[in-house]
C-alpha cells in the first residue's frame, strides 16, 4: 500500500480482524452457557468501529453519560447498557433513567440513594447490580487495578448486606444482584478462578441471609499479547470462559455478564506514524516519529510495550501480512515529538534500519490509544481509517 497520499500519524482499524475476533468470541459465549456479553466503550468508542461490534449483537457496558450517548448513536439499544462508575452526575443518571439502561452498577450508599431520588421523580425504577470490591489481586500494573480494598473503586465487603438490605427497601430501585471488575489486562487466568471464589464464597453468605439474585456480572479484564500480536491477534475466549465455568458455582437461573474492552478491540488497531527523523545521540540513536503520547499515552502512562514494526522495510501492513525479508537491523529509541521525556514509545527497539520517512507501526494500538489521545502541545487528532477506507484511498 502506498501511505503517500495520507496525512500521518493515523489510526489503522483491521475490521475483518475485529469481525473475526468477535466471531470467536460469540462462539466461545455459546459453548459456555448463559453469558451476556457487554462490550467496554471506555477502550475505543470510534463510531465506525462501534458499528462493527454493534453488528455482532453484544451489549455495552458504559462509564459516563457521553459513553451512553455514543452508545446510542451507533444503535446499540438501551436494553443492552450497562453503566459503572464512581463518579455518577446527576445529569448521567437521569440520562441513564431516561432511556430505561438495562442495569446501574452502583459504587456508594450515596449513588444509590440520588438513583433512588431521581429515579422516583421520574417515575421510573431502576435496575441495580451493587459493585463489590473483592479484594482481589489482579497481578497488572498497579494504574489498572481496581479490586483491591485499597481501590476507589466499588462497594467494601463489609459493607454489602447492609447495601442490600438499603437497595430492597428503597422504592425505585430493583436490586438484580452483583458487580465486579477487578482490573485490566490480565494474563494469568487464576485471577479470574480467584475471584470466582470469592464470588462463590459471596453466594454462600448471601444464600444464608435469604438473599437471592439472578445477575452475576464479572466485568472484564481478559488481557492481549502487547509482545506478539501478530502470534496471537485473538486473545484466547475459551480459556477465560472456562476460568469462569469450572470454578463459578451458579444458583438456578442466574446469568452471568461480562464486560471486556481490550481484548475485543486491542489487536485490531495499529497506530501509523513517519519517521522524521534519525537522530545520533551521544549514546543511543533516535527513531523520532510524527506520532507520541498525545496519540497513544500507554507507554507513557503504564510503562506498556507496544510491538513495533518498520514496514516500510517489511511490507506488512496488517498483522496478517507476511513480512519480507529484510536486511540490516539496529537499535532505536522510538520516540515522539513531544515536549516531554515520557514521550518515548520503547527504547533499544531492534528493527531493520530506519530512514527519514519510512513507515512505522505500533501495533495492538485498538484499546487506549485514539480514545486518550490529547490535543497537549496544539496538535490536532490523528484520523482514524478502516481496512476498506484504506484500500479505497491507496
Ligand atoms: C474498563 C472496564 C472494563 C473493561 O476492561 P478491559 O480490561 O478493557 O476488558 C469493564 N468493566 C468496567 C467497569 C470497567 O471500568
Amino acid at each position: 500500500m502506498d501511505f503517500s497520499r495520507l496525512d500521518t500519524p493515523f489510526y489503522l482499524y483491521d475490521t475483518d480482524l475485529l469481525r473475526q475476533t468477535l466471531r470467536q468470541l460469540t462462539a466461545a459465549a455459546d459453548r459456555h452457557g448463559n453469558i451476556h456479553i457487554h462490550y467496554a466503550v471506555k477502550a475505543n468508542a470510534n463510531p465506525k468501529v462501534l458499528r462493527v461490534i454493534r453488528e455482532s449483537g453484544i451489549g455495552i457496558d458504559c462509564v459516563s453519560g457521553g459513553e451512553i450517548q455514543a452508545a446510542l448513536d451507533a444503535g446499540f439499544p438501551a436494553s443492552s447498557i450497562v453503566f459503572a462508575g464512581v463518579g455518577k452526575s446527576d445529569r448521567e443518571i437521569r440520562l441513564g433513567l431516561h432511556h430505561d439502561i438495562f442495569c446501574f452498577n452502583v459504587e456508594s450508599i450515596p449513588e444509590l440513594e440520588v438513583i433512588n431520588e431521581l429515579a422516583g421523580e421520574m417515575g421510573r425504577t431502576a435496575n441495580v447490580c451493587l459493585r463489590i470490591n473483592p479484594n482481589v489481586d489482579a497481578h497488572t500494573h498497579a494504574n489498572i487495578t481496581t479490586g483491591l480494598a485499597e481501590n476507589k473503586f466499588g462497594i467494601a465487603l463489609e459493607d454489602m448486606e447492609r447495601l442490600i438490605a438499603l437497595a430492597r427497601q428503597l422504592d425505585h430501585i430493583r436490586w438484580r444482584g452483583l458487580h465486579f471488575h477487578v482490573g485490566s489486562q490480565i494474563t494469568d487466568m487464576s485471577v479470574f478462578s480467584t475471584l470466582s471464589d470469592r464470588i462463590n464464597e459471596i453466594q454462600d453468605r448471601l444464600d444464608a441471609a435469604g438473599l437471592h439474585m439472578d445477575i452475576i456480572n464479572v466485568g472484564g479484564g481478559l488481557g492481549i499479547d502487547y509482545d506478539d500480536p501478530a502470534g496471537h491477534p485473538i486473545p484466547d475466549f475459551d480459556a477465560y470462559f472456562a476460568a469462569y465455568a469450572q470454578h463459578l458455582r451458579l444458583r438456578k437461573g442466574q446469568e452471568v455478564h461480562v464486560e471486556l474492552g481490550r481484548s475485543i478491540v486491542g489487536q485490531c488497531g495499529s497506530l501509523i506514524t513517519r519517521v522524521l527523523y534519525v537522530k545520533q545521540g551521544a549514546v543511543k540513536q533516535f527513531a523520532i516519529c510524527d506520532a507520541g503520547m498525545t496519540d497513544l499515552i500507554r507507554p507513557a502512562l503504564y510503562d506498556a510495550h507496544h510491538h513495533i514494526d518498520n514496514i516500510t522495510a517489511t511490507g506488512a501492513v496488517l498483522l496478517s501480512d507476511a513480512p519480507a525479508a529484510v536486511g540490516r537491523m539496529e537499535r532505536y529509541d522510538v520516540v515522539g515529538p513531544i515536549c516531554e521525556s515520557s514521550d518515548v514509545f520503547d527504547k533499544d527497539v531492534l528493527l531493520p534500519v530506519v530512514r527519514r520517512g519510512d513507515i512505522l507501526a505500533l501495533r495492538s494500538a485498538g484499546a487506549y490509544g485514539e480514545i486518550m489521545a490529547s490535543r497537549y502541545n496544539c496538535r490536532p487528532f490523528a484520523l482514524p481509517y478502516t481496512t476498506d477506507e484504506l484500500r479505497k484511498e491507496c
